[in-house]
């Protein structure tokens, strides 16, 4: 190819570039925000980047293929690397059999960001572009490039004169959950992709601390209500922490419906005293620095490109705008690698970019469809989430409550229980003879 354009420079965005870069002589990564050298990469473009992110293991393995070496980098720069029991997850109060095969970095968001950005924009070929979309250059049925607005012009602004057209030999949708792609597509005659919905009402709200001496052995620490109290913050509150690189916990507690948390410091604090021991000792022991942040997310949403019979060469979704599931699971950003390493493989195979890319999208949709499988299932636990349901579901939340009971005393249905989490392992991994078996044996005995 001689360019590629890629609508958006947060994390999917800068993924794909990398990506491109192997087969595009330039690469050009447009983006509205300020997010390079002079900005702190919390631009207002994706305000949820100052919540805290954990990056799963799938995740991590990704960019460690993407960029050598940066690992290494991350924690030269600040980040800790979390091996073994520093890595502490709880259900309903108590805390998960240990296993040995799980590492999980230690940094907030926009740093573990600022590196995939730096490295991305090292690479000779790829270069940012301070703008916005505002359109596709659609003929003879594939994309040809896009219509930009110079950056500081706003979406509601209709004058013509800040826009500028450049050509591409193909465009990346990595616009994130606002994107406008369909309404571009359909303004031009072109189908929609079908979406799945389901509402969640998720309440987030994430807060930094003064880190000590206290917690020497925890990196990150994750608790979660389970079967024992049917799902509902009643054994303990739904909440996490994590390490950051500037030497602060961050601290992270989630709800649903009527009890989402909110801005208020004292309420935070009350209810870190009634989660898992690290995170009430921080309460206790550490200051609280700034403002507590709250994010209120109503749905996870997907769209199904690969079931259209017609769409635009030319053209690929990654990213939130093709999926984005309900944030407690913590798969947006390796699902977004693992979207990056599929347009990898298809570009890999030979394939002419202006053709519709068919084959990215299905294999895209397998690793989405895992993601979806496994955090809407996981969020119909709830009482106020109504659907829809999938085949099978109840066999589903009834050997998904017993393995994750089992999980809590035993490693290995454990360490299988976190394969899945951590998108190593395909949700149906669960629910395999050996495991069932193995959760039978913990469970009632042989
Ligand atoms: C509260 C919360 C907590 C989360 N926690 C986790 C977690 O722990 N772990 C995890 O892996 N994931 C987590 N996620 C999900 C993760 O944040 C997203 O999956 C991830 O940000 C998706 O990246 P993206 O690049 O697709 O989209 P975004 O990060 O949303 O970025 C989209 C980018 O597109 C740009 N853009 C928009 N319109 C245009 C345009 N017209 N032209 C050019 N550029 C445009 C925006 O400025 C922005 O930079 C969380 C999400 C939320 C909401």
């Amino acid at each position: 190819m001689k360019r590629a354009v890629v609508l958006g420079g947060s994390f999917a965005g800068l993924l794909a570039a990398r990506v491109l870069s192997d087969f595009a002589e330039e690469v050009v990564v447009v983006e509205p925000d300020l997010l390079g050298e002079d900005g702190d990469g919390t631009g207002p473009g994706a305000p949820h980047r100052r919540q805290l992110h954990a990056l799963l293991a799938m995740g991590h393995t990704r960019i460690e293929d993407f960029f050598p070496g940066i690992t290494r980098e991350m924690v030269a720069g600040g980040a800790r690397l979390g091996r073994g029991d520093e890595v502490r997850f709880y259900v309903d109060g108590a805390l998960k059999a240990p296993v040995d095969d799980v590492t999980m970095l230690g940094a907030s968001r926009p740093f573990i960001e600022a590196h995939v950005r730096r490295r991305v924009m090292g690479l000779g070929n790829v270069r940012p572009e301070r703008a916005t979309g505002r359109g596709l250059l659609l003929k003879g049925g594939r994309a040809v490039g896009v219509r930009l607005a110079a950056a500081g012009a706003t979406a509601a602004e209709d004058t013509d004169h800040s826009e500028y057209d450049v050509r591409a030999d193909l465009v990346v949708d990595a616009m994130g959950r606002s994107s406008r792609l369909g309404t571009w597509l359909a303004a031009e005659g072109w189908g929609q992709a079908p979406v799945d919905r389901m509402r969640v009402d998720l309440g987030y709200a994430t807060a930094r601390f003064t880190r000590g001496s206290e917690l020497p052995g925890t990196v990150i620490a994750h608790s979660t209500p389970g079967p024992a109290g049917d799902y509902q913050p009643v054994l303990c509150e739904p909440g996490a922490l994590a390490a950051a690189e500037d030497g602060t916990w961050s601290v992270v507690l989630a709800g649903y419906a009527g009890h989402r948390p909110g801005r208020d410091r004292a309420e935070f604090l009350a209810r870190m005293r009634r989660c898992v021991a690290p995170l009430r000792e921080v309460a206790e022991r550490c200051e609280m620095t700034g403002e507590v942040e709250p994010f209120h997310f109503r749905e996870s949403r997907r769209r199904r490109f690969a079931d259209l019979t017609d769409f635009p060469g030319g053209l690929v979704v990654l990213g939130d705008a093709m999926a984005t599931v309900n944030p407690v699971y913590g798969q947006g950003l390796t699902l977004a690698a693992l979207q990056a390493s599929s347009l990898h493989v298809h570009l890999r195979s030979g394939v002419s970019p202006h053709d519709p890319a068919w084959g990215y999208f299905r294999r895209a949709a397998v690793v989405v469809d895992a993601a979806w499988q496994l955090s809407t299932t996981a969020d119909l636990a709830q009482p106020h989430v109504t659907g829809p349901y999938p085949r099978g579901y109840r066999f589903l939340r009834w050997a998904g409550d017993r393995i994750t009971t089992a999980s809590v005393r035993d490693s290995q249905v454990n360490q299988t229980y976190l394969d899945v989490v951590h998108m190593r392992a395909h949700p149906r991994a669960l629910t395999g003879p050996r495991v069932l078996a193995r959760t039978a044996r913990v469970l009632w005995g042989s």
